[in-house]
């Protein structure tokens, strides 16, 4: 199949569609970013990528980076994991603190926020500090990205702090119900920071490239987590990695992904490749609108869906 071709033809397509929808502006230094901007990458087995936009251009990967702390919290806890943190879609909105009420404080899953604000708790625990816990995060993805420089943007992340209520909220009313360990501050602070990491859609998509094999990545051939291990994580990014827009992402593009509200969406096509895109403009859900269109062209132009 000619990737770059599809490519092309999909980035042709995608025009109309770039300036709709809304950046994210809860987070002030994100709405800063310009609208109309797209970039979109595929990476092979073997190493082969193929590109089209911006592919250079580094956003910030805000809830994507869940994927990974997720990846690494099972790898240590294993199925302990599940007693912190469930693994059904929430139906609800990534920041909603209703549900979190009535189910006593145990997160949905771990893409929604409070999922993914446990899971730091669960590394900070592991890792005694919040710094050492960040330090294994930042070259656990500098190691998937092959990007060693990678950082995260302090300035996003201050920013997310100085708005971070609802997420300080979230955790304030796990730690009432006991399911939380560590200082909420530092805790969240430290979520706020991996979510600030940016990458390109060629670092993104090349780190997503072990969840598509297997957990070990076909290129370097380290393994990172276990092939039962990687099936679930896959699983989690299908049933949850759009919020309360997962059946709808399943139902058009019919892949495993997960989004984040810098207008990313990494997704992977189990045992072929990984994809990545970005494009800022965001529908109601906090997902990329332009992005998902061009996932479901590309699965409705190969064939390349799980169903
Ligand atoms: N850091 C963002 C938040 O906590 C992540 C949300 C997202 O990308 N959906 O609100």
């Amino acid at each position: 199949m000619n990737y770059q071709t599809i490519l092309d033809e999909i980035y042709d397509e995608i025009q109309p569609e770039l300036m709709r929808g809304k950046v994210a502006d809860y987070i002030p230094a994100l709405a800063e970013v310009e609208k109309g901007q797209f970039a979109m990458t595929v990476t092979l087995k073997d190493g082969q990528v193929f590109s089209v936009g911006d592919t250079k251009k580094e956003f910030s990967i805000q809830s994507i980076s869940k994927v990974f702390t997720f990846t690494l919290a099972l790898d240590i806890y294993s199925k302990e994991l599940y007693k912190r943190v469930g693994v059904e879609p929430s139906g609800n909105p990534f920041n909603s603190l209703v549900q979190l009420e009535y189910e006593n404080g145990i997160p949905r899953n771990p893409f929604i926020n409070a999922g993914a604000i446990t899971i730091t708790d669960t590394l900070i625990s592991h890792y005694k500090d919040e710094y050492k816990t960040l330090e294994v995060i930042m070259n656990f993805i500098r190691e998937i990205s092959g990007n060693p420089q990678l950082s995260f943007d302090p300035i996003v992340a201050r920013s997310e702090m100085e708005h971070g209520d609802r997420n300080l909220a979230l955790a304030r009313l796990m730690k009432s119900f006991g399911n939380f360990d560590n200082d909420v501050i530092a805790t969240v602070m430290t979520y706020f920071k991996h979510c600030a990491i940016t990458m390109n859609t060629e670092e993104l998509s090349r780190s997503m490239l072990f969840l598509a094999f297997g957990g070990t990545d076909p290129i370097t051939k380290k393994k990172f987590i276990t092939p039962a291990q990687a099936k679930r994580v896959n699983a989690v990014m299908l049933t949850c990695g759009h919020y309360d827009a997962s059946g709808e992402f399943a139902f058009h593009v019919g892949l495993p992904a997960k989004s984040g509200v810098g207008g990313g969406i990494a997704a992977t096509v189990p045992g072929k490749m990984s994809i990545a895109v970005w494009s800022p403009g965001l529908n109601k859900y906090g997902n990329s609108h332009a992005g998902t269109l061009a996932l479901e062209k590309f699965t409705t132009k190969t064939g390349l869906s799980i169903f």
